[in-house]
C-alpha cells in the first residue's frame, strides 16, 4: 500500500471515529433516530470525508441495517441497545465502525463487553496471512465464555476502494472454513456480534439503505423517468450504499420512485437484520490495515 491511500485510510478512519463518538454522546431517552443519523452524517462531511454509507442505527433484536427515512418517527427509549453503525471514505478508501450504546441502564453491560472483548482478541491475532478460521474461533470462544452466542451468519468483510464488501469474510464462529487470507496492506472490518438468542439473523422489512446495480441492466430499462433517475443516482453514489434520505431532492415521490428502481432489480433495497429468536444483540466493528505481524486499527480518535 502507498503512503498517500495508507494516510487516506488513516484519515477515514479518525473520522468516522470521531463521528461515532459524536453520536453516541448524542443518544439519550426521546432523541429522534434521524437527529443522530443526520449529525453523525453532517459531521463526516464537515471533516471533509464523504459518506461510505448510510449510518445504521439498529436496536434490540436488530442486529445491522435500519437507517431512518425522511420523515422516521422513531425516538430512543431508556434501555434501549443501540447498534450506532458509521462509514466514512476519503477518495474511496472506506472506514467502517460501530459501537452499541444502551440507553442509561446496565442491563446489558456484560454483553457489550462480549462484543468488544471478542474485537479485541480479533484485532490481537490479526496479521498477514492468517487462517480467518483461526479468528472466527477466537471471536466465539470470547463471546461464548461471557454466556452469549456469536452471530454465525454476520461477517466481517475486506474493504476495497469504493467499493464496502469486497470478497473476503471474517467469521465469528470456528467452523466456517475461509479459503481466503489476508495479505499485507488489505483493509478489513472487523466486526463481532454477540445475543442471548440463537445467533442467527433473518431478513427483515426494508432498512431504507439501497444499492445500485450494474449498469449494464440500465440499458434495459424502457421507463424514460426510471432511466434518468438511476443514471443521476449512479453519478451520486457509485457503487456505495445510500440512504433514502439522501435521494429525497431526485423525485417528487421518491419512496415509490425507488420502489419502482427496485421492482425493476435496478437497485437492491437491503432487508433489516434481524435475531431469529428475538435476542437482544451488541456489535462493536473497526476498520484495520493488516500488517506483516499484527493490524492498525484505523477507526480511532
Ligand atoms: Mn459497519
Ligand atoms: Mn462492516
Amino acid at each position: 500500500m502507498d503512503d498517500d491511500v495508507y494516510e487516506k485510510y488513516l484519515r477515514a478512519g479518525k473520522i468516522a471515529a470521531e463521528a461515532r463518538d459524536a453520536g453516541a454522546e448524542l443518544i439519550k431517552p426521546g432523541v429522534s433516530f434521524l437527529e443522530i443519523a443526520e449529525q453523525v452524517e453532517s459531521k463526516i462531511l464537515k471533516s471533509g470525508a464523504s459518506l461510505s454509507f448510510p449510518v445504521n442505527i439498529s436496536i434490540n433484536e436488530l442486529a445491522a441495517h435500519y437507517s431512518p427515512r425522511n420523515d422516521d418517527k422513531l425516538v430512543f427509549k431508556r434501555g434501549d441497545v443501540v447498534k450506532l453503525d458509521v462509514g466514512s471514505h476519503v477518495d474511496g478508501y472506506i472506514a467502517d465502525t460501530a459501537i452499541t450504546i444502551e440507553v442509561e441502564t446496565h442491563g446489558y453491560d456484560d454483553m457489550i463487553k462480549a462484543s468488544a472483548d471478542a474485537l479485541d482478541a480479533a484485532i490481537d491475532l490479526m496479521r498477514g496471512g492468517i487462517n480467518l478460521s483461526e479468528i472466527g474461533k477466537t471471536v466465539e470462544e470470547t463471546i461464548k465464555s461471557h454466556g452469549y452466542s456469536p452471530i454465525d451468519n454476520l461477517t466481517g468483510h475486506s474493504l476495497e476502494r469504493y467499493e464496502l464488501h469486497s470478497g473476503m469474510s471474517v467469521p465469528s464462529v470456528s467452523n466456517m472454513v475461509s479459503q481466503a487470507k489476508p495479505k499485507i496492506g488489505d483493509a478489513i472490518a472487523i466486526e463481532p456480534f454477540a445475543t442471548n438468542g440463537s445467533g442467527h439473523v433473518i431478513s427483515g422489512k426494508g432498512s431504507n439503505i439501497y444499492m445500485l446495480g450494474s449498469p449494464i441492466k440500465s440499458r434495459f430499462i424502457r421507463d424514460n423517468r426510471s432511466k434518468i433517475l438511476f443514471n443521476k443516482m449512479r453519478a451520486r453514489f457509485g457503487t456505495l450504499p445510500f440512504a433514502q434520505r439522501w435521494c429525497k431532492d431526485m423525485s417528487n415521490d421518491i419512496n415509490m420512485s425507488l420502489g419502482r428502481l427496485s421492482f425493476l432489480g435496478l437497485i437492491t433495497h437491503y432487508p433489516q437484520l434481524i435475531e431469529q429468536n428475538g435476542g437482544i444483540v451488541t456489535q462493536k466493528e473497526h476498520t484495520v490495515i493488516v500488517k506483516e505481524d499484527g493490524c492498525e486499527v484505523t477507526t480511532t480518535t
